[in-house]
């Protein structure tokens, strides 16, 4: 045990956001200045940088655009009507390609420069790249600045306005975020709607909008007694400042994205957990109907967290939000965009928390230690929640898997998550036989040793990016076995 915690001295890259943002609710447009204090804490020369410029994929035959309506033409199964089923996500379809130009997203990004010298920029659609005048040395630090402009697109998939349930703003992908460099080197992945990789940092962000708008986010509200809605303490006094707008001022450490909602119908409700834990805020549009839901998805959520930290380790930060928003359930730090009350998606994005926020592997690389470990991680929990038997926490997680090796689409966990033949094998693989890795995991080093693997993994390897190896390795130490051939055969190949 003791060498399993020993800390690796693999090196990351750090990075720190000052954004400043205004977003008109009548024109859609966010403009913001930003500026990205950056560490290069790698042995190596970087001659050019690379920003995510995701809403660019949100305009007619983009690569997301392109690459869905391709799918559409792939029939994975026949439904009990017998009617064709296709391959296409079926929030995207073929949505993007009929935007007008008042719907589609953009980020365009301007007076950019690196520690003051103006640098030669290419847009390659989602991602921006940054021709630098001098490189960045290794162990050296920079400030690089900028301005952007974004139209915030119609919600096709996670971002945008105006969504199925009427959220006015789910921001997410929503600045010139930059892409990480690795032991791997850069990771400048197009947007074509899957995963997510980023450089750990800090995030100090301004955002200035219509007063009447309750904003959620990433991050600890610096400044409650100036916004109201009930993120001040019970009975203090409040000073709203005069004029139509409000500035909400956030800051969180120690994250890789920021993520915010916004809407005037918002209802903010708290939560703590007994005996310790995060501050959990609970926000969403205020219906009657849906009232009651809520309120027992904020007190499940909280009776889970003991569970939770006992079995996967401690969540790190002083509060987390549930913000109605999006198309379905997406993790961000700190925060979660979920479409409706449902007790399973929030218990999936917070765990993302673990696997994803803490845990930060690379989703593109390796997409089931991300999903595969939270729908592991969220099947634990809600068995326990729900008092079932041990025996049964994994059925779904099985059944997804033995389906997948029935349809014959089933594709090597190893492969890199934007190129799976099938929206089926990726997600099918990442999320049922991810979670079937660690249960299957648990009956060869045994379930006492398992636990022990999990909170070892946690504490060794949180906030440092771990590959599939870093964890197999861990589950070496732990249990004394040799476990290469269960890489082999479970992640490698099908
Ligand atoms: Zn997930």
């Amino acid at each position: 045990v003791l060498q399993a915690t020993a800390q690796p001295d693999r090196w990351q890259q750090r990075i720190s956001y000052q954004i400043n943002a205004d977003l008109n609710v009548t024109t859609n447009i966010v403009k913001g200045k930003q500026q990205m204090i950056y560490w290069n804490n790698s042995p190596d020369t970087l001659h050019r940088l690379f920003i995510h410029l995701y809403w660019n994929a949100f305009q007619p035959n983009s690569s997301m655009d392109v690459r869905s309506r391709e799918l559409g033409k792939i029939e994975i199964g026949r439904n009990r009507q017998n009617q064709p089923v296709l391959d296409w996500d079926g929030r995207v379809r073929d949505r993007i390609s009929k935007l007008t130009p008042e719907q589609i997203g953009y980020q365009k990004v301007s007076n950019l420069t690196v520690n003051g010298k103006a640098a030669t920029l290419i847009e390659h659609e989602t991602i921006l790249e940054v021709v630098l005048a001098t490189p960045l040395l290794p162990k050296s630090k920079s400030n690089i600045q900028l301005n952007f402009e974004a139209q915030v697109p119609i919600q096709i998939r996670r971002s945008g306005r105006d969504n199925a349930e009427g959220i006015r703003y789910s921001m997410s992908q929503w600045y010139p975020k930059l892409v990480e460099y690795d032991y791997q080197g850069w990771n400048a992945n197009p947007y074509i709607a899957r995963e997510f990789y980023g450089v750990w940092g800090d995030y100090d962000v301004k955002l200035t909008l219509d007063k009447t708008y309750l904003v959620a986010a990433t991050g600890t509200l610096q400044n409650p007694l100036q916004t109201g809605f009930g993120y001040q303490p019970e009975g203090a006094k409040l000073t709203l400042p005069a004029g139509d707008k409000l500035t909400w001022h956030f800051t969180a450490q120690n994250v890789h994205d920021f993520v915010w909602a916004a809407d005037p119908t918002y209802k903010l409700i708290k939560r703590t957990p007994k005996g310790g834990g995060p501050l959990i805020y609970v926000v969403y549009k205020a219906v009657d109907s849906l009232e009651n839901r809520w309120q027992k998805m904020a007190d499940t959520v909280a009776l889970a967290y003991p569970y939770i930290a006992k079995t996967f380790g401690p969540y790190p930060h002083k509060n987390y939000s549930f913000i109605q928003g999006g198309d379905g359930g997406m993790e961000y730090p700190m925060a979660t965009l979920i479409k409706n009350a449902s007790i399973g998606t929030a218990i999936h994005e917070w765990m993302h928390s673990w696997y994803q926020m803490m845990l930060g592997t690379n989703e593109s690389l390796f997409s089931w230690m991300d999903e595969g470990f939270t729908s592991y991680a969220e099947s634990r929990t809600l068995g326990w929640l729900r008092n079932a038997p041990k025996e049964s926490w994994l059925e779904d997680d099985y059944g997804v898997y033995y389906r997948l090796q029935r349809s014959g689409l089933e594709e090597p966990l190893s492969t890199h998550a934007d190129h799976f033949n099938t929206n089926y094998a990726y997600s099918a693989g990442s999320y049922g036989k991810g979670a079937v890795f660690l249960a299957q995991l648990g009956y060869i080093i045994g379930e006492a040793q398992l636990d022990t693997v999990l909170l070892a993994y946690y504490n060794t390897w949180r906030f440092k990016h771990p590959n599939v190896n870093d964890f197999v390795r861990v589950a070496e130490k732990i249990s004394g076995m040799e476990l290469d051939w269960y890489k082999e055969y479970w992640v490698n190949s099908i």
